[in-house]
């Protein structure tokens, strides 16, 4: 099963595919805005400073980030299959990342971009909600990511929280700190061949389906198309 590293803005759902590939294959996933949050759950000085740039739909440093991923990916069994959700998402960060890959000689990877407009985007962020517990994602406007039971989550039982970067003010930032920062490195993934993209405003079935082709090596459907 190849690695995969996800490209996307935010809200395009990241980490509902990433919940249906640990569910279906059993990758290991690394997502850099849980463990940010993981921090600022512990209330740490470094949490509370990371909490003011998440809430301001600002990044983080790379330096940060770059060192976290670094730890992760030494603690993790690396001959299981991971994902990347949420890094790199600057161009420091991509070139940071090919040197970690090239020393734990990791090369079948692929870097699957997320494409969704901005309207959409919106849309899902101020309908999501997350288990405070095991990180699932809901969506209340989307009928296949509702909870079973309003506002619990499935599996935890636990009530479900929005995350307070999701109003419209916050998102919108975000969303321009994505297309100021992240965007280059498309092109830095297309150059090399190493991109595919997925239309990620299709309904999630079907954004499953293609990125089952992906992994699996067969090409992607469009909607309407049996
Ligand atoms: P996410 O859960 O992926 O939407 O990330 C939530 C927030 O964490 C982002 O809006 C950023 O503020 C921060 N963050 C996550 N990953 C990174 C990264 N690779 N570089 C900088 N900031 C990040």
């Amino acid at each position: 099963m190849k690695n995969i590293i996800f490209i996307a803005p935010p809200s395009a759902g990241k980490g509902t595919v990433s919940d249906y590939l640990v569910k279906k294959y059993g990758y290991v996933h690394l997502s850099t805005g849980d463990m940010l949050r993981n921090e600022v759950a512990r209330g740490s000085e470094l949490g509370k400073e990371i909490d003011t740039l998440i809430s301001a739909g600002k990044f983080v440093s790379d330096e940060l980030i770059i060192r976290l991923v670094r730890e992760a990916l030494l603690k993790e069994d690396i001959h299981k299959p991971f994902i990347l959700d949420g890094f790199p998402r600057t161009l420091v960060q991509a070139h940071q990342l090919d040197q970690m890959l090239f020393l734990l000689k990791i090369i079948d990877y692929v870097v699957i971009y997320l494409d969704i407009n901005l309207d959409t985007a919106i849309k899902r962020a101020l309908g999501r909600v997350v288990c405070p517990k095991c990180k699932r994602s809901y969506n209340i406007y989307c009928d296949e990511l509702k909870p079973k039971l309003d506002n619990l989550c499935d599996e935890c039982n636990v009530l479900l929280e929005k995350r307070n970067d999701d109003t419209e003010e916050t998102f919108r930032e975000r969303y321009q700190t994505y297309l100021v920062n992240t965007n280059p490195i498309i092109k830095y993934y297309q150059d090399r061949g190493l991109l595919v993209t997925v239309d990620a405003t299709e309904e999630i079935n079907m954004v499953y389906q293609n990125i089952d082709a992906i992994i699996n090596n067969r090409s992607l459907k469009r909607e309407n198309e049996e």
